[in-house]
């Protein structure tokens, strides 16, 4: 056990080490800039509108680049901007945040990198956003430019709430380095919950280990606009709790044999599981919002995606989202546990390989948009 734990002790100074070198010169991330193409673009108008407004001086002007010849905004000003743009797409007054959990049993599909593309995309729209980390690993934590091992401390994460020491997540929640996208964090530590969750259904009457934090978000849910669970990729106490505190749910699946088959284990599972809970619990029944099937790290290349592609679409028809993410060297290159390719101010390798990967997840980002939206329409026409 020593000798594991001096195994531990060293690689834990290296992740420290390179993470201050990728993140230098303040080990601190930072969010990118946008120019006026890209800020039009997001607000749907194009360049020359944006520079007419910008004379009207009722949105922030941005600044000028050094040769004074372009402008560049900084994010929480696009974000002015596509709010007032887009101000028919925000969450209607008096309605809820949409929940949106993104879960497979499996690790390395690209759980984690959806949810954060997808909490930066929204919030880029305009849309507040709460990301929660609900997998001890932390990478999303990690990705909000956090050290779980080093940076996060209990308060910061699910872990009084699943201990019974809290019963609403507001205590958790702190802002990031991007502007419309809050966090409340994970690390390691996070495992106690699995004892915690058990323990308190066995020992305190009422408590439903699987609504804890469907019940501490009721807070948030007046706050934010859209809140997105990141998952551990195994059927854990925590992950159920993410599932049932979720409106929609989002399972990206690469088109490899492998991973087709441990997310065909996903649904059958979480069946087993709602109608079990269910049983317990009668008069709360599970509705869904929307389910969607992602394509995820297509890799164009490998001879066999195709075929299992096809199983794919049969399989999951009208719940595949129309768009596939790339497998990509955008981030892969660039340290791909720290930063996406939202994050990524000006990409040195091919302007192709960048717009293809920035394409897909747009799309992705404004197809989720599209379903969060429905999901108020649909509630504000049933209430
Ligand atoms: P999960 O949360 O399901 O375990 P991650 O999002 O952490 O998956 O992704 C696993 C690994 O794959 C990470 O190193 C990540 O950077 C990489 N990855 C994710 N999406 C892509 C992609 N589209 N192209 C290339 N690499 C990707
Ligand atoms: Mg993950």
């Amino acid at each position: 056990m020593a000798r594991i734990e001096a195994i531990a002790n060293s690689a834990a100074a290296m992740v420290e080490q390179v993470r201050g070198r990728l993140l230098a010169p303040e080990a601190k991330k930072v969010s990118p800039t946008y120019s006026t193409a890209q800020l039009a673009a997001l607000c749907g108008v194009d360049k020359a509108h944006v520079a007419y407004r910008v004379t009207k001086g009722d949105l922030p002007e941005g600044r000028l680049t050094a040769t004074g010849a372009k402008r560049e905004f900084s994010l929480s000003e696009l974000r002015i901007w596509t709010r007032t743009y887009r101000a028919d797409r925000m969450r209607p007054i008096g309605q809820k945040a949409v929940t949106i959990a993104v879960g497979n049993f499996k690790g390395g599909v690209s759980k984690t990198t959806s949810a954060m593309v997808l909490a930066q995309g929204l919030s880029r729209l305009g849309h507040r956003v709460l990301a929660i980390d609900t997998d001890p690993q932390g990478s999303l934590t990690t990705l909000h430019g956090l050290l779980p091992e080093a940076e996060v401390s209990e308060d910061m994460t699910i872990s009084p709430l699943c201990d019974g020491s809290a019963s609403d997540v507001q205590y958790a929640i702190r802002s990031t380095y991007w502007a419309g996208l809050d966090l409340i964090a994970a690390a390691p530590f996070l495992f106690s919950a699995e004892f915690a969750l058990p323990a308190r259904q066995l020992n305190e009457p009422g408590v439903k280990f699987w609504r804890v934090l469907d019940d501490g978000l009721a807070l948030a849910r007046d706050i934010y606009d859209v809140i997105i669970i990141d998952t551990p990729p195994s059927l854990s106490y925590v992950t159920i709790n993410a599932l049932w505190a979720a409106d929609g749910i989002i399972v990206p699946v690469p088109p490899a044999g492998l991973d087709f088959a441990s997310a065909s284990q996903f649904w059958a599972l979480l069946a087993d599981l709602g109608s079990n809970l269910e049983r317990q619990d009668t008069e709360n029944g599970k509705n869904f919002d929307f389910l969607h099937v992602l394509l995820s790290r297509v890799d164009s290349s490998d001879p066999s995606s195709p075929a299992v592609r096809q199983w794919i679409q049969a399989t999951y028809g009208e719940y595949m989202l129309p768009v596939e993410i790339p497998k990509t060297a955008v981030t892969a290159n660039k340290a791909a546990e720290f930063a996406t390719v939202y994050d990524v101010q000006k990409y040195d390798g091919s302007a192709k390989t960048y717009k293809r990967a920035t394409d897909a997840y747009d799309r992705f980002v404004e197809l989720i948009e599209q379903s969060v939206i429905e999901t108020w329409r649909w509630r504000e026409a049933t209430t």
